[in-house]
Formats: C-alpha cells, sequence, structure tokens
C-alpha cells in the first residue's frame, strides 16, 4: 500500500532547520522529488515486524555521538531501496575495507560529537519516515541505542546499517548486516590489514543481531569467485533464509556497477538470492549527502 510521509506541524521546517548544520544538496532535494514518485514506504510492513528488544539506555543523560553528516536522501541500496530517507552517517569503524565508500568515517574519519538528543531534533524536524543509522559502524557508539530507541518511539521507520562485527542491543525495524568478504581486505600490508582479518567476521554477533529485528544481508561482490564465499559464509549461519541476502556490486560509479551487474544478476537469480542496487550513485554519483 502506498503511504505518503508522515504530516507533522514540524514539516514545514523541513529543510531551513536541516541546512543550518548539514549540507542538504540540491542533489538531495532532487531525490526527494524523485523519491515520492518512486518510493513505497512499506509502512506497514515495518510496523508489523516491530520485535526488537528493549533495554535501559541512559536517555537521562546527555552523551555524544560522532557524526560526519545527516542528510536527506534516497536508499539506494537492499530492500528499502528507493525510499526517501533520513541519514545519520556516524564516524569511526573498526574496520578498513579497500572499497570503502565513505572513507570519511574510516579511513579519514572526519565529524563531531553532538548530543544524541540533538541528532534526534534534527531528524524529526524533517518530514520522512524512514531513518537510516549508518556509518562507519554505528554499533561502535553506545549512544546510538538511546537515539534509535526514541526514534521509533516517535514513529520513525529505523534501518540500522552495520558490518556485522559488533554486538549492541539497538532498535530496529531492519537491521540490515553486510559481512565482509575477503575481497574487502586492504591492499597494503599496514596494521589495518591485520585488524581487518581478525575482526571482519563475527558469525555469533550476526547471529544475534539478525534475532533482534527483520534483518537483510548484503554481500558485496567484486569477482564472480567471490559467490563461493558467500555461500560458504552462509553455511555457517543455516538459520538466514535465502531471500533475505542480497548481492551488491562493488562500485563507487555507474559504470563499473553497470558492468558488474551484467553478471551478478543472473548469479544472484541462479542461487536464488536477491540483487541489490547502488540506486543512490547511480542517480547523483559518489558524492557525499545522498
Ligand atoms: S565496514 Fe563499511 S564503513 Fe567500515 S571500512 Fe568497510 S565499507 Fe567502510
Amino acid at each position: 500500500m502506498m503511504e505518503s510521509a508522515p504530516k507533522s506541524d514540524r514539516s514545514r521546517l523541513t529543510y531551513k532547520r536541516a541546512e543550518r548544520y548539514y549540507h542538504v544538496t540540491t542533489s538531495s532535494r532532487n531525490s526527494m522529488m524523485l523519491g515520492s514518485a518512486w518510493l513505497d514506504y512499506k509502512c506497514d510492513w515495518g510496523r508489523r515486524h516491530v520485535n526488537a528488544p528493549h533495554q535501559r539506555s541512559s536517555e537521562l543523560g546527555s552523551v555524544n555521538v560522532r557524526i560526519a553528516e545527516l542528510f536527506h536522501s534516497i536508499q539506494g541500496e537492499g530492500e528499502f531501496a528507493g525510499t526517501s530517507s533520513i541519514f545519520v552517517r556516524t564516524t569511526g569503524c573498526n574496520l578498513r575495507c579497500w572499497f570503502c565508500d565513505s572513507p570519511d568515517t574510516s579511513w579519514k574519519p572526519q565529524g563531531e560529537l553532538r548530543p544524541w538528543r540533538e541528532i534526534l531534533s534534527d531528524v524529526l524536524d524533517i518530514a520522512c519516515e524512514h531513518v537510516v543509522l549508518t556509518g562507519g559502524e554505528p554499533l561502535l557508539q553506545p549512544e546510538i541505542v538511546p537515539l534509535s530507541q526514541a526514534l521509533r518511539r516517535a514513529g520513525r521507520i529505523v534501518t540500522v546499517e552495520t558490518a556485522g562485527t559488533v554486538s549492541r542491543l539497538v532498535e530496529a525495524d531492519l537491521m540490515s548486516i553486510s559481512p565482509k568478504l575477503t575481497n574487502s581486505t586492504p591492499r597494503d600490508t599496514s596494521r589495518w590489514r591485520q585488524r581487518h582479518e581478525r575482526d571482519r567476521l563475527r558469525y555469533r554477533v550476526v547471529a544475534k543481531l539478525i534475532e533482534s529485528a527483520r534483518y537483510q544481508l548484503k554481500f558485496v561482490v567484486d569477482q564472480p569467485e567471490d559467490l563461493d564465499e558467500v555461500v560458504q559464509y552462509l553455511r555457517g549461519l543455516p538459520q538466514i533464509s535465502k531471500d533475505r541476502v542480497w548481492l551488491m556490486p562493488q562500485g563507487i560509479d555507474a559504470r563499473e556497477l553497470a558492468e558488474r551487474t551484467k553478471w551478478l544478476a543472473p548469479a544472484a537469480d541462479h542461487l536464488g538470492f536477491q540483487l541489490s542496487s547502488r540506486r543512490h550513485i547511480e542517480l547523483f554519483g559518489h558524492i557525499r549527502g545522498t
């Protein structure tokens, strides 16, 4: 069922307030317009699958989350691809994928510490039902928990995007987990190469996360050989349903994504997995704020 974004008294403030703090770019405004034409908000779906556990939070305190950016754009990947969404991009990551598409949060982390309540307020000023807590690795930051709880209490549909290496009882309507394959390993010999290899796979963490909410697993696929590794990985988590697995081409420009999609699409079909777009890159290129 198509449903429009929630109407609130705050809706008229949508961009003005956001612009004060963040770069809501021309392209992200365009994305909102495009989004309203395409998108299926899936509101009913989101609310029917609410089952994340509660936990005590530090809501009464005033504590910070380090964020790189907050912006309004289109979700480009996975089940909610095409959905108008607000993104809270935390900065800091315990991995260092060589192909990281948000190096400002990993290789060269940037951003500011902000009280989570202030972030909440800025998100709620934007009339958009879907909120994506992403990174970097958002689960590294404890205050992502009260932020997620408050967002859901406010009626927002929350997606948490994580690499599945950190366990934290965050609340989500969709737990979007992207376990990293060997194709992600840094190609140099820095200490990050060793740390990355040590930390990138955490089966127990992923098992816990998929129990906490509806989930999707997204694998970044670079070469056809990676597909065997995906199948092998999933043998370690037999409870994962194939139709919750998405294969996503590696790449940060539309041409290379299209090239990889040529062989990835039939392979995903053959294996019984979903094919994920990276629609934000197709639409806007690889730029911040989209
Ligand atoms: S896990 Fe994600 S944010 Fe971290 S380095 Fe890899 S791609 Fe970048």
